[in-house]
């Protein structure tokens, strides 16, 4: 691993990279600016393009397809032939701002230390969005992230026998890697309806070629036999020391689960995933102002038209700004890094508004496309019903819903309080599982508006670190 150096003078750091971070790297790069790219994870790529922590003969993950794999190889390709101006430290993660010094503190090699920045590009991402139901502490219930990760990255096959239930595209993507990875996919429950799809057709032409792909997946579980169902869901998963059973659902227009209609089936794994939340930590703790988008990925951090957030010299672009998809994040990378080369006097507006125009007209057309998803995606408040009592909402602090329940029946009416009152929040993953569904759980029960209910503050070290490290030994 290349040890992790301060460049002699500050340079911009970009945080995350995927599609967004690496598209930005390669702008600075073209206009002459060296930059600095840190990724936690030991490949670059991000959600989309996990590579293989392993070699494999093919050097890329054996079930990507090939338009995904071309895309990473130009990216990748692009990035490597300006390795003199990108310094890329992967492995390496942001544990966030400690002083006002225009340094983040990062753990690299079991180590903590500063990385100096003249500019903070922000593009970290997202992640899915944690769905309680009861059993799906399960060993064998998984996000649907998670399950492409093992076939990605990891090249093991989860299990033998899966139930993909969720909502939205990337249902499909997981349901043709997994099944390529040898597994026998015997269902995919989207909740959305189907009249829901069929109303957005004008929304989805916008883009013919992304409808395409999305077309391509259809075609392809229809000649496996996979059945797709269209306004089913989850209920509930089931099993002793892993899951052997999920109960699935038609959903009504809400999502409130029909059970009168349900069924059980004989799975030996589950992969769920009912949307996505932007990773706004980093944001939230550098003092950016945010807002709730409820239907895109919910805390947002305000950007201007340079994806320029509202601190001086911090940018985001990508999923951390929206969940609008990997063709989004790519140009929005573009445009933050053209943001900086303005703010440093390395353009002017006019030159970058030139340059951007054609990027500003592919975003337009496939934000159109992915509103277009919004009516049969957005998650709906039918899935807070899913939890019993005794489910575990916060896996951390093991906080059940009954305990969550009891608090707001005393008067809890914020989620700062609520994780006061009940540690829902506290624990190492400083509520990423458990924060969403409490919030929208409090804004439903309470009738408070999402300003009202809050979010929980990320705190610093932003993910569970040795004492040791923080010593420097890394021992
Ligand atoms: C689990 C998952 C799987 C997905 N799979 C697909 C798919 O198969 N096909 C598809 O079309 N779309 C997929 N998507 C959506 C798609 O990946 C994204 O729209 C796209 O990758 C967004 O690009 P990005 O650059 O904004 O973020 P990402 O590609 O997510 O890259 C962000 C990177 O930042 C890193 N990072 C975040 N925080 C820190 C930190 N504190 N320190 C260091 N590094 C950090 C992350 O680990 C990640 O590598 C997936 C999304 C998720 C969450």
């Amino acid at each position: 691993m290349k040890t992790l150096q301060n460049p002699t003078s500050p340079c911009p750091v970009i945080i995350g990279g995927g599609p967004a971070g690496i598209s930005a790297a390669i702008t600075l790069a073209e206009y002459g600016i060296n930059s600095i790219i840190l990724d936690e994870n030991p490949t670059l790529g991000g959600a989309i393009f996990r590579q293989p922590t392993k070699n494999t003969l093919l050097g890329h993950s054996p079930v990507l397809d090939k338009k995904t794999t071309d895309r990473a190889d130009y990216l990748l390709k692009k990035l490597h032939s300006h390795e003199d101006r990108i310094a890329v430290y992967t492995r390496t993660q942001v544990l966030g701002q400690l002083g006002d010094n225009n340094a983040i503190t990062v753990l690299h090699d079991g180590k903590v230390t500063e990385i100096f920045y003249s500019a903070l590009l922000v593009c970290t991402g997202c992640y899915e969005r944690s769905q309680p139901f009861p059993g799906w502490t399960l060993p064998g219930v998984m996000s649907v992230g998670g399950m492409q990760l093992q076939v990605k990255s990891n090249l093991v096959r989860p299990g033998h026998r899966i139930a993909l239930t969720g909502t939205g595209p990337l249902l499909l993507v997981a349901a043709k890697q997994l099944h390529e990875a040898g597994m026998e996919v015997i269902g995919v429950y989207e909740a959305g309806q189907k009249s829901d799809l069929y109303g957005e057709i004008p929304a989805l032409l916008s883009d013919t070629p992304l409808m395409f792909d999305g077309l391509k997946y259809l075609i392809f579980l229809k000649q496996k036999k996979i059945p797709l169902h269209y306004g089913w869901g989850i209920v509930e998963a089931r099993g002793v020391d892993e899951v052997s059973e999920v109960v699935v659902a038609p959903y009504d227009e809400e999502w409130n689960p029909i059970l009168g209609k349900r069924k059980a089936i004989k799975v030996d794994s589950l992969a769920v995933n009912y949307g996505f939340t932007s990773r706004t930590e980093i944001t939230q703790q550098l003092g950016c102002t945010h807002s709730y988008h409820p239907n895109r990925g919910g805390l947002k951090p305000d950007v201007d038209k340079w994806q320029r957030s509202d601190r001086q010299s911090v940018y985001t672009a990508g999923d951390a700004s929206g969940v609008y998809g990997s063709y989004v994040a790519e140009i929005e990378g573009k445009i933050a890094a053209h943001g900086y080369l303005i703010d440093s006097g390395h353009t002017n507006e006019s030159q970058a508004n030139l340059s951007c125009a054609p990027l500003r007209n592919d975003l337009k057309r496939l934000i159109k496309f992915q509103h277009g998803f919004n009516k049969l995606s957005s998650p709906k408040e039918g899935l807070l019903t899913l939890p019993d009592k005794e489910t575990v909402i916060c896996r951390c602090e093991n906080v059940t819903l009954g305990k969550i329940d009891h608090a707001i029946a005393q008067g809890i009416g914020d989620i700062t309080k609520l994780k006061m009152a009940t540690r829902a929040g506290m624990g190492d993953c400083q509520g990423k599982n458990c924060g969403d569904f409490c919030h929208n759980y409090l804004v439903k029960k309470s009738g408070r508006s999402h300003v009202e209910i809050g979010n929980l503050k990320p705190r610093f070290p932003l993910a569970p670190v040795t004492f040791s490290a923080f010593a420097g030994t890394g021992e």
